[in-house]
């Protein structure tokens, strides 16, 4: 059965029609002007006092977006002791009233849609084209577990012959610890908590320290739609002081991450030396991805979806292009054409309209950055630069730039922004560049642009990558329709959006009756 015919994916509002943009420029206003907004730990359904810090716009360093109360170590107890008090509740009220609540969840959400923009661009300085998408994203994300729980949750005869009654059930595992990233406040804290509750796990969620404001907005959307207080646990803070106390809980029944590979990697190790049950790590993390363009492969698109793919969201997702593979004949008209449309991309202020690249997420995060634009300037060649717009206001801007590397081999390190390097390579090095890429020991997204249909599927075949994308972009997975996650250093599957993902949330029990 196809889940996704069941249910239509959250709708986009038209940005062409005029009184659909006069609508949302003043229902943002509105929302802008409750700022600034307030978060704290949300335990047990009370809002619990904390250490605050002031939370500034990445976008302009002269607004508040908001405060945020800090949880401590004994707050990160208090969360697991209730959430696992409300996990036989929540675990045994059945399937279809848990979907109807996630249901709900995503229509508040949608409801919401200004207020949780809003939030998104001045605490996570996204673009609002970007922050309306994540919304529906989020909304999404609720849907499409409700309707995988639905179907993949009921008791499941099985074959009996010997005369005995077999069936297998599925139920949730305890309580889940579900991590998420600032690149997505709404998505992916959404699409975590969503999943595990719809499994039947009751939840404390570690909204990332840069982006608590929408995070609470979202705890409040779920619990106004039914979920029960206990059930999701919201803790704010530094993962340094809580991470220690949530992992090694003895009642912590599973682990939903999404961030970096090194983040991952430290939760397996605490996982493994901690006493207690062995539980699951669902990762999803970084890449460096790429995009192979043949000789066939048509410049204006080319350059629309490299700058789209390397830019977009200011080169802050997973799945955004790191590195350009151009076959040598065609590279200087490949490059003359995304130098061009590179020179005319507008940098600044996210609550803009117009604004195509907003700001990196921190100063820390621009300043790294510079350090690699600095390592890797030092033996490249500079191919394009996007120049901050005149009237950007000031905060942490870092101009998109293209590099180009020597050889196949010269891949850079990860990098999380809006660099991209570009690699040439001649005809018969297809199979060198695919074993470089391949080498990296990243696998997240790839793309192709070839229109010989042979070479694409060669190389769809060979990526050892989690999303393949032929002649378009590489980023902007869509849930139920394009599955999102990787594999190796980028995650451990399975993927966001997709028909699998509750599989790691479930505990399955076989019962063999003979009564
Ligand atoms: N699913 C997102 C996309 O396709 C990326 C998610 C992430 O950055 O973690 O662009």
């Amino acid at each position: 059965r196809d889940l996704f015919a069941e249910r239509a994916n959250s709708a986009g509002l038209p940005l062409d029609d005029p009184d659909v943009l006069a609508q949302l420029d003043s229902a943002l206003r509105a929302a802008f002007a409750r700022a600034p907004w307030r978060a704290a730990p949300r335990i047990n359904g009370r809002r619990r006092p904390g250490t605050d810090r002031t939370l500034r716009s990445p976008g302009d360093h002269r607004l508040v977006a908001g405060t945020v109360a800090e949880a401590d170590p004994e707050q990160a107890r208090a969360a697991m002791a209730g959430a696992a008090a409300a996990f036989p509740a929540w675990s045994r009220t059945p399937v279809e009233e848990r979907a109807a609540i996630l249901e709900r969840t995503a229509d508040r959400i949608e409801t919401e849609r200004a207020g949780l923009v809003a939030r998104i661009v001045w605490e996570g300085g996204r673009c609002i084209p970007d922050a309306l998408a994540e919304v529906r994203e989020a909304a999404d994300f609720c849907r499409y577990y409700a309707a995988t729980a639905r179907e993949q949750l009921a008791e499941r005869p099985l074959p009996g012959p010997t005369g005995e009654r077999n069936v297998l059930r599925s139920e949730g595992r305890g309580v889940f610890l579900c991590v998420s990233p600032w690149n997505f406040p709404a998505a992916i804290f959404t699409g975590q908590i969503a999943a595990a509750l719809a499994a039947g796990n009751s939840v404390v969620a570690k909204p990332a320290r840069a982006t608590p404001l929408t995070a609470m907005r979202i705890v409040e959307l779920l619990a106004e739609a039914g979920v029960p207080d206990g059930a999701v646990q919201f803790l704010p803070g530094p993962s340094g002081e809580l991470g220690p106390a949530l992992l090694s809980d003895p009642r912590l029944a599973g682990v939903a991450l999404t961030g970096g590979t090194d983040t991952a990697r430290g939760i397996q190790r605490a996982l493994a030396a901690r006493d207690g049950p062995l539980v699951p790590l669902v990762a999803e993390t970084g890449g460096v991805n790429a995009l192979i363009v043949d000789s066939s492969a048509l410049p204006e698109q080319v350059a629309r979806d490299v700058v789209h793919s390397a830019f977009n969201s200011a080169g802050q997702r997973c799945s955004a292009l790191r590195v350009l593979f151009l076959q040598e004949e065609v590279a200087p008209v490949m490059l003359d054409a995304i130098a061009g449309a590179v020179w005319e991309l507008r940098v600044g202020d996210p609550a803009r309209l117009d604004t195509d690249v907003g700001p990196v997420i921190s100063e820390a995060a621009r300043a790294g950055l510079e350090e690699h634009a600095r390592r890797v300037n030092s033996g490249a060649r500079v191919v394009g630069w996007a120049e901050p717009t005149g009237e950007a206001p000031p905060g942490s801007y870092f101009e998109p730039r293209v590099y180009e590397l020597s050889g196949p081999e010269d891949l850079p390190d990860e990098v999380f922004g809006p660099i991209l390097h570009v690699i040439r390579y001649r005809p018969g090095e297809l199979d060198r560049v695919l074993d470089a890429v391949n080498g990296t020991g990243y696998g997240l997204t790839l793309g192709v642009h070839s229109r010989v249909e042979e070479t694409a599927r060669h190389i769809a075949e060979r990526a050892n990558v989690g999303n393949v994308y032929i002649n378009r972009d590489i980023i902007g997975s869509v849930v139920g329709v394009q599955p999102f996650g990787g594999r190796g250093l980028s995650g451990t599957g399975p993927k966001a959006g997709g028909p699998h993902y509750l599989t790691p949330f479930l505990h399955e029990k076989t019962v063999t009756d003979n009564i």
